[in-house]
């Protein structure tokens, strides 16, 4: 494999460093100045200084550091009545120059996509994958140099985001556990560094898409947040203070295993009743099958029947989602938080069942007392998944946009 770089413009953006960034605040200024444009858009540098609370020489500095890493633009001078002083310049993101890209591995398919500086996605492909970590590894290695070749044009290449559902431990770069995939300590970043020559960050799809509601979606603007990830896996993420919890090697937020579920579903950790058991889409479909709704255990069929109006398939769907709704009202109340946003199939695609998820959250919470507020689906419909996988480097640029020079 080749590096895949050399569009870039300008080349000292690729020096970002893999991995993820400490919690404390690291980024200092330049992070400061592209978060704040980033929420409140164009502003000119007096405005940031009076947001920021940066000194003017500092946002100047900083400002110039970041046009220069094609990360900031000047738009034209405002036009308004005449006034003393120099005419006012606004600064905006600049998403022209620089794109991420991304892997999400789900149970046997995975997502590549391109996502530029704001959270807009400008290409995904989704192709199924073998299953065992070497040859879905290969897969990834065999398939990205084409995908940024057709999707990068012209722009760099920041790194490469990596993201699935379990236990991931984002600062080794390692996925610890993944037990429908059956994988177990999977060294990720330094495989697909060593084949890619991209900085490669990995971490757990929930935590991810935490960071980008924060910095792109439903979160902008909030500081305490909790991401429910519904899918084969279920995962949770926290945010408490505008920063996601990790805990001991990135384990928090394991709910997988909250006893949610009903007494007779067993389920792979040995004991019954668990969440995961009752709200997998695997194991969903494969009760469904049982039951005779559908003809193969196929989650997607299911999903298929529901919109043609199939009511048992519907109601199998909508039991689902309440299950969801009880752990969305256990989590409202451990972590209090201004919003939580839950990625599920049904929340996304059937916004019409979404009052079944309100009424177990009104009558499980003990806390929350406006679900149509508190509880959101994903902001990324049917990019979730892509957002997701490039919102890891994101998050990294945003985190700390300028790398600083060895030992300064
Ligand atoms: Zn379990």
């Amino acid at each position: 494999m080749t590096a895949v770089s050399d569009h870039a413009r300008p080349p000292l953006l690729v020096a970002l460093p893999a991995g993820p960034e400490p919690l404390s605040f690291e980024g200092g200024g330049p992070g400061t100045l592209l978060r704040t444009l980033l929420r409140d858009g164009p502003s000119a540098r007096t405005e940031l200084v009076a947001r920021t609370r940066l000194s003017p020489a500092a946002v100047s500095r900083h400002t110039a550091e970041l046009i220069g890493l094609g990360l900031l633009r000047e738009l034209p001078p405002r036009v308004g009545p005449p006034r003393a002083g120099r005419p006012q310049v606004p600064m905006d993101i600049d998403p022209g120059h620089h794109l991420a890209c991304g892997v999400h591995i789900a149970l046997d398919h995975m997502t590549f996509a391109m996502v530029d500086l704001r959270g807009q996605v400008t290409a995904q492909r989704r192709l199924p994958h073998p299953g065992g970590p070497r040859q879905v590894l290969e897969e990834i290695g065999r398939h990205l140099p084409g995908f940024l070749s057709r999707h990068a044009v012209g722009r760099s290449v920041l790194g490469l985001g990596v993201v699935t559902g379990g236990w991931v431990d984002a600062e080794q770069g390692t996925v610890i556990e993944h037990a429908p995939l059956g994988w177990r300590d999977v060294p990720v970043r330094r495989v697909l560094s060593a084949a890619t020559r991209l900085p490669v960050h990995v971490d757990g799809h929930a935590r991810a898409l935490a960071h980008a509601e924060l910095l792109f979606g439903a979160g902008a603007g909030h500081w305490d947040l909790v991401q429910l990830f519904v899918g084969n896996v279920v995962d949770a993420a926290i945010a408490v203070g505008g920063s996601v919890l990790r805990g001991r090697r990135s384990g928090a937020g394991d709910v997988a295993h909250l006893p949610l579920g009903h007494i007779g579903q067993a389920c792979g950790c040995g004991r019954a009743g668990c969440l995961q058991s009752a709200v997998s889409e695997r194991a969903v479909a494969e009760r469904a099958f049982e039951a005779g709704t559908i003809p193969t255990p196929h989650f997607a069929l299911l999903v298929d029947r529901a919109r043609q109006g199939h009511r048992e398939a519907l109601r199998v769907l909508r039991e689902r989602l309440r299950t969801v709704g009880r752990a969305a009202a256990l989590l409202l109340d451990v972590v209090n938080p201004e919003l939580l946003v839950v990625v599920e199939h049904t929340a996304l695609t059937f916004p019409e069942l979404l009052p079944d998820l309100y009424e177990e959250v009104a009558a499980h919470s003990h806390l929350c007392v406006d679900p149509e507020q508190a509880v959101r689906p994903s902001s990324f419909g049917p990019h979730v998944l892509a957002v997701a996988a490039g919102s890891v480097v994101l998050y990294a640029v945003y985190r700390r946009p300028v790398t600083p020079p060895p030992h300064s």
